[in-house]
C-alpha cells in the first residue's frame, strides 16, 4: 500500500517503529527515535496518538502469528489513518521529514523473517533476528536448528557451543573474540545475549562457514552455507594405497558414487564452485589413472577419478578450513599361493602394495576367514579348490568396499596362524596347521603325567636328552608359536616349555625334576589322538621292564617234601612281585603265570626275544642234609651288571627275609649263562629246612619276600651302573 503523492515509505516502516519500542526496549536510540516520531505525529493529531499508543501496547503483547496479522491489520489503519491526515497540509510534510532525518537509524524495513537454505530447501523462522544498532543479529538457536547442529549453553562460563558437522564453534556474551574450530578468531561485534538467547552478528557468519544475504524489499535475511571454492587435487601413495587429497576453502557435503564403463569414482562435492586455479591431475599408479572436476550443476562440483580397473575406496573430510577431502584407495589383492610343505601348507596372499590382516576368526559354522582392511580382490584372482593337505579350499571375496576376505576350508582341527610380518609387506603367510590347546601336568602313583592336547590329529616323535635331563616331544604339523614356559609342581616334572622347533614341527620339551633324572618314562598317543601324553616316572621302577621267571612248573614240580612242591611257592612269591612292580609302573613280563610246564630252554629264550632291563628267577632250595638254611642269589652272565642287581636284589631281600646270608655267587646255571640281558637266580631258602620250609609256607613270608625282591630291583635301577647299561641298551 503506497502512501500516495506524499511519497511515503510503506507499512512496514510503521511496524519497525513499533516493533523496535517494543522488542528492544534496551535499545534507546530507536526508541527515542521512535517517541521523536510519535510525538511530532501526535502535535498535529491527538486522535492518531491515540491510535499509536493503542498499536504499541497491543503489539507488546504479541507472542504468535494470529496477533502479528493483527498488528499488520492495526498498523494498516494508522496508514489510512495518516491518509486522513493528509487532509491537512502539515502533517504529512513533518512525517517525511521525520523519516528523511532519522533514515539513518529507521532503515528501509528491518527484516524480521530468517530464511535458512540448504541445498533445495528451506525453512523461515521468526523472532530469530534481533537488532544491535542498524546491525542484524541472527539467533545461534536457529541456525543450529537449521543446519541440523547443536547449541548447548554452558552456564558457569556464559559460553554458547555451536556445533555443525563443519563447525565447531564457542562464542561469549560480550566478547569479541571466539573459539572457532580450535582457533580464537576475532568478531566483527560480540555476540548478543539482551533477549536471553545468543545472537551474532550477520557479519560473522562468514566464520562459521555460512553466509546472509539480506533483502530488505521482502523483509528477509536468507542464510547459507557459504559455496566452497574446491581449488585443488594432489594425489600421493602411501603404504601402496593411491591417496588423493582435494582442497576447497570451507567445508562441505558431499556425496560419493562408483560408475562402471569405464571404471571411476564421482565424489560430488555439493554447495560449491570450482576455482579457475583447479588443474587435471594425471596418477598413473596402479589402476588409478587420473583425477578431474567440473561443475556438475549449479553449486555442484563433481570431482571424478579414472580407474583401470575397479578399486574399493574410503572417502574422509576435513573441514576445515581449508576443507580437505581424501580419496584413499585400496591395495589390489592380485595372488594366491599355497605351498603343501611338509607337514604345515603355506598360504601366500600377495597384494600390490602392503597388506595387513584387520582380523582372523572363525565364523560360527566353524570356517577360519581372514579380513584385509584397504583391499580389493583383483579380478580374475582364482580361488583355490584343490585340496592340499589339511586345506580343501582358499576363496577370497570383497567383505565390503573397504575390506577383503580371505575365507579356508580346512580339515578339522587346522587353523590358519599369521606369520609375522617380514620386509614384504605386500604379502600376508598363513600357516595351516594344528594348534596346542592346552598343557597340564599332575601326579598320578608311580609317575607324573603331562597331558598336551591338540586341536586335531597328532603324531609324535620323542627324545631324551641328558644335562639337564628332559624328554622332549616333536608334534609334527602342529604349531605352538614362538615360545611359552610353564612351571609345574609335581614328583618328576619341573617346567614344561614348548616353541616351534621348525616351521612344521612345534615342540613340547619337559624339564625333569633332579631325583627324576633316571627313572624312565613313556609317551603314549590319546586314543581320539588329538594329543600326547607323557609319564615321567616318580619312582626308578616306572616304565622298567622285568621279566620273572617262576622255577619249575606244570610237570616239573621242583623239589617235593610231602605236599609242598617248590614250583607253587616259586609262582606266588613270582605273582606277588609281579603285583607290587606293575604298581610301581613298571612292565612285568613272566615266563609262566601259573602251572604250566616251560622247558628250561624257553626261559632264556623268552628273556632274549622280549629283552627286559632285567631277568630274574625265582627259586627255592633243597639239600639232602636237614640242617643247611638261609638265602642265595646267584649271576653268570654280563658280570658286572648281573653283578650288581644280584648283590641289590639278595641285600634287600635278607632285609625283609632276615634268613641267613649264604652270599652272592656266580655259577653257570644254563637259564643264566643262555639269557643276554642282566639276570639273576634267586633261591630264597631252604626247603629242605623245617624252620624255612614253615616260613615259606607263610604267605605273609613270601609277601615280605616279594618286598625285598622289589626293592632290590629298584635299587638296581637307580644304580649308576644301571644308568651306564640304559645307555648302552638306547644306543645300541
Ligand atoms: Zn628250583
Amino acid at each position: 500500500m503506497s502512501l500516495g503523492g506524499a511519497g511515503l515509505p510503506e507499512n512496514p516502516t510503521f511496524i519497525c517503529i513499533a516493533s523496535s519500542e517494543v522488542e528492544c526496549p534496551g535499545e534507546t536510540g530507536n526508541s527515542h527515535l521512535n517517541r521523536a516520531i510519535v510525538h511530532l505525529l501526535c502535535r498535529y493529531d491527538h486522535s492518531l496518538l491515540k491510535r499509536a499508543m493503542k498499536a504499541v501496547s497491543q503489539s507488546s503483547k504479541e507472542k504468535d502469528e494470529k496477533s502479528r496479522k493483527s498488528r499488520m491489520r492495526i498498523f494498516n489503519e494508522e496508514a489510512g489513518s495518516v491518509r486522513h491526515v493528509g487532509n491537512c497540509l502539515i502533517a504529512p510534510i513533518l512525517i517525511f521529514l521525520a523519516l528523511v532525518c532519522f533514515a539513518g537509524y529507521v532503515d528501509a524495513s528491518n527484516p524480521r523473517i530468517l530464511r535458512i537454505e540448504q541445498g533445495e530447501g528451506f525453512a523461515e523462522t521468526e523472532d530469530s533476528i534481533v537488532f544491535v544498532g542498524n546491525e542484524p543479529f541472527v539467533m545461534m538457536r536457529s541456525l543450529a536448528a537449521g543446519f541440523g547442529g547443536n547449541l548447548t549453553w554452558i552456564e558457569p562460563t556464559k559460553e554458547s557451543v555451536f556445533t555443525t558437522d563443519r563447525v565447531v564453534a564457542v562464542f561469549k556474551a560480550g566478547h569479541q573474540s571466539a573459539h572457532i574450530n580450535g582457533q580464537a578468531v576475532e568478531l566483527s561485534a560480540p555476540p548478543e545475549l539482551s533477549t536471553g538467547r545468543m545472537a551474532i552478528s550477520i557479519n560473522d557468519l562468514d566464520l562459521i562457514g555460512l553466509k546472509a544475504s539480506v533483502d530488505y524489499e521482502a523483509g528477509v535475511i536468507t542464510v547459507s552455507y557459504q559455496r566452497s571454492s574446491v581449488s585443488s587435487a594432489s594425489w600421493s601413495v602411501e603404504d601402496g594405497r593411491v591417496t588423493i587429497a582435494v582442497e576447497a576453502d570451507y567445508g562441505f557435503e558431499y556425496s560419493d558414487f562408483v560408475l562402471v564403463q569405464p571404471d571411476r569414482v564421482v565424489v560430488d562435492i555439493h554447495d560449491s564452485v570450482l576455482s579457475p586455479s583447479f588443474e587435471t591431475c594425471d596418477i598413473s599408479y596402479g589402476a588409478v589413472e587420473c583425477v578431474r572436476a567440473a561443475m556438475n550443476r549449479p553449486g555442484v562440483v563433481r570431482v571424478v577419478v579414472d580407474l583401470r580397473a575397479p578399486l574399493g575406496y574410503t572417502v574422509s573430510l576435513e573441514p576445515g578450513p581449508p576443507a580437505r577431502l581424501t580419496i584413499s584407495f585400496n591395495v589390489r589383492i592380485s595372488e594366491m599361493l599355497i605351498d603343501p610343505g611338509i607337514n604345515i601348507p603355506r598360504l601366500t596372499v600377495r597384494g600390490d602394495g602392503p597388506i595387513s590382516c584387520s582380523a582372523l576368526a572363525k565364523d560360527e559354522n566353524g570356517f577360519w576367514h581372514a579380513d584385509i582392511c584397504g583391499a580389493t580382490i583383483a579380478e580374475g584372482l582364482a580361488d583355490i579348490t584343490e585340496e592340499i593337505g589339511a586345506v580343501d579350499w582358499v576363496k577370497a571375496s570383497q567383505l565390503d568396499v573397504g575390506t577383503a576376505r580371505i575365507e579356508f576350508g580346512l580339515k578339522e582341527g587346522y587353523s590358519p596362524i599369521l606369520h609375522p610380518r617380514e620386509a614384504d609387506l605386500s604379502q600376508l603367510v598363513f600357516d595351516i596347521a594344528l594348534t596346542v590347546l592346552g598343557i597340564e601336568t599332575y601326579d598320578e602313583p608311580g609317575c607324573t603325567v603331562t597331558k598336551i592336547t591338540t586341536s586335531g590329529p597328532v603324531e609324535f616323535k620323542s627324545f631324551r636328552l641328558p644335562g639337564p635331563e628332559r624328554v622332549g616331544i616333536d608334534l609334527p604339523g602342529v604349531w605352538a608359536g614362538g615360545y611359552g614356559s610353564l612351571p609345574v609342581r609335581s614328583t618328576g616334572v619341573q617346567q614344561v616349555r614348548f616353541a616351534q622347533f621348525t616351521a612344521d614341527t612345534g615342540r613340547v620339551v619337559l624339564d625333569l625334576s633332579p631325583q627324576a633324572a633316571r627313572w624312565a618314562h613313556s609317551v603314549e598317543i590319546f586314543a581320539d589322538k588329538m594329543g600326547v601324553i607323557v609319564r615321567v616316572g616318580s619312582s626308578p621302577i616306572y616304565g622298567r621292564t622285568v621279566m620273572l621267571d617262576p622255577g619249575h612248573g606244570g610237570s616239573d614240580p621242583g623239589t617235593v617234601h610231602g605236599d609242598i612242591y617248590e614250583k607253587d611257592i616259586n609262582l606266588d612269591i613270582a605273582l606277588r612281585t609281579r603285583d607290587l612292580l606293575l604298581e610301581a609302573g613298571a612292565v612285568v613280563q613272566m615266563t609262566r603265570e601259573d602251572d604250566s610246564t616251560v622247558r628250561p630252554a624257553d626261559r632264556p629264550a623268552m628273556a632274549n626275544e622280549a629283552k627286559p632291563d632285567v631277568f630274574l628267577s625265582i627259586h627255592c632250595n633243597s639239600v639232602l642234609n636237614v640242617f643247611p638254611c638261609g638265602t642265595e642269589t646267584y649271576y653268570y652272565n654280563m658280570v658286572s651288571y648281573s653283578q650288581e642287581l644280584a648283590t641289590q636284589v639278595h641285600s634287600c631281600l635278607l632285609k625283609e627275609i632276615m634268613l641267613v646270608d649264604r652270599k652272592v655267587r656266580r655259577k653257570d646255571y644254563y637259564v643264566l649263562r643262555v639269557t643276554e640281558v642282566p639276570a639273576v637266580l634267586v633261591e630264597v631258602g631252604y626247603l629242605s629246612n623245617e624252620e624255612e620250609n614253615g616260613k615259606l609256607c607263610q604267605p605273609e613270608f613270601r609277601q615280605k619276600a616279594a618286598q625285598g625282591l622289589v626293592n632290590g630291583i629298584s635299587a638296581y635301577f637307580d644304580s649308576d651302573i644301571f644308568t651306564e647299561w640304559w645307555q648302552e641298551a638306547k644306543s645300541r
